[in-house]
């Protein structure tokens, strides 16, 4: 079945979290819940069992931090079933940076786990966005100034995914200028999905990433701080579809698998579950439905002039907003089009507009 082999596993050790971001999904379905010992073993297994030489472990929630002695116990227990079956484990994790200090950075270092920070602007923008649920801390924003430099010693490639609302949009430029001189060279950097953006705003979101990457520093003879998606190679023409139920799965904390962790997040609806690790695969049929990579399913793609850049939209935005894993749905291509308009615009070189918006 061409799930396999497993490549990447978005891992929820919990879906706890010491942030409430109000666009987050596990947040807005209110999930609970952490991983048993037991079933992370069992994961492990099922995973070096479908994994083929190499695989990669995302730790993902929820807050991960939040389990530090999990996150141990998955590295320790994974690199030792990696050696009896010959599958190499890498980890990585999204961390919302609040519960990282020296001593964690320290412990992750030590067990080899990279990990890319949320950060969703620049002080205030940051903090509006990503509240923290413990009242007695003022800033998230202030306690990420006062580690950054200790944890870059520990991870000297400090990378960022920034989410950008129509709340922070005015500021996004600025604010990715500000975080590049505080030293992250490495940004991934996407709207907000799941809330309203107007024309005008998804325009503003264009123009001031477009300022931002236009404007750059060089190092290397390369444009300083990495964008993504700006600065990926293009994936290939005529595909579909990101690596979901093909190569990457998610593994939920009672165990439950699906195409990824925004599938596992759904709370209404069919999430198109693939089984379990207690059970192992007992729904094929939904893993059939990831399969279809051709160019021709896409019945709304057909004549889009974007058709050959882009994928074909997030396959769970797709299911949730139109019922089928194919058919886009109009607000992701709003913003797939903006993206790919800076993209050709950035690696054309030509200038945004110079209005100031930040008044
Ligand atoms: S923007 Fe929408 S219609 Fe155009 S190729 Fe992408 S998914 Fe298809
Ligand atoms: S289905 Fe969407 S959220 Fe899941 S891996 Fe693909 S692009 Fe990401």
């Amino acid at each position: 079945m061409s799930i396999f082999p497993t490549r990447v596993v978005d891992f929820f050790l919990t879906y706890d979290c010491n942030s409430a971001c109000p666009y987050c999904f596990v947040n807005q379905h209110g999930l609970k819940s952490s991983m048993s010992s037991e079933t992370l073993e069992k994961s492990i297994d099922w995973i070096a069992d479908t994994a083929k030489d190499e695989v990669e472990i995302v730790f993902i929630g929820g807050e991960p931090t939040l389990e530090p002695d999990k996150i141990e116990h998955t590295v320790q227990y994974a690199t030792a079933v990696g050696a009896q079956k010959g599958v190499k484990f890498h980890f990585t994790m999204t961390t919302n940076f609040l519960n990282m200090d020296e001593a964690l950075a320290q412990k992750l270092a030590a067990w080899k786990v990279s990990y890319l920070t949320s950060v969703d602007g620049y002080r205030e923008r940051h903090d509006r966005s990503r509240p923290p649920r413990d009242k007695n801390i003022q800033s998230p924003f202030s306690l990420l100034e006062q580690r950054i430099q200790i944890l870059k010693q520990y991870q000297p490639r400090m990378a960022a995914r920034v989410t950008s609302t129509p709340f922070t949009v005015n500021w996004l430029s600025h604010d990715l200028q500000k975080l590049a001189e505080m030293g992250f060279g490495h940004f991934i950097i996407s709207p907000a999905t799941g809330i309203r953006w107007t024309d005008a705003k998804l325009q503003l979101y264009g123009d001031e990433l477009a300022q931002f990457a236009l404007q750059r520093a060089q190092k290397n003879g390369k444009p300083w701080p990495y964008i993504s998606p700006l600065d990926d190679a293009d994936k290939g023409k005529y595909q579909w579809g990101c690596g979901a139920g093909r190569g990457r799965v998610a593994i939920s904390p009672h165990g439950n698998i699906h195409a990824c962790a925004r599938f596992t997040g759904m709370t209404s609806g069919d999430r198109l579950p693939f089984g379990d690790i207690h059970n192992g695969i007992t729904t094929e049929d939904n893993i059939i439905k990831f399969q279809d990579n051709s160019y021709q399913s896409r019945m709304e793609c057909l004549t889009c002039p974007i058709r050959e850049e882009c994928l074909g939209g997030c396959p769970a935005v797709n299911w949730e907003e139109t019922g089928s894993l194919v058919t886009p749905s109009v607000n992701e291509c709003r913003m797939m089009k903006t993206t790919i308009a800076v993209k050709r615009r950035v690696h054309a070189g030509n200038e945004p507009s110079k209005e100031n918006r930040h008044g």
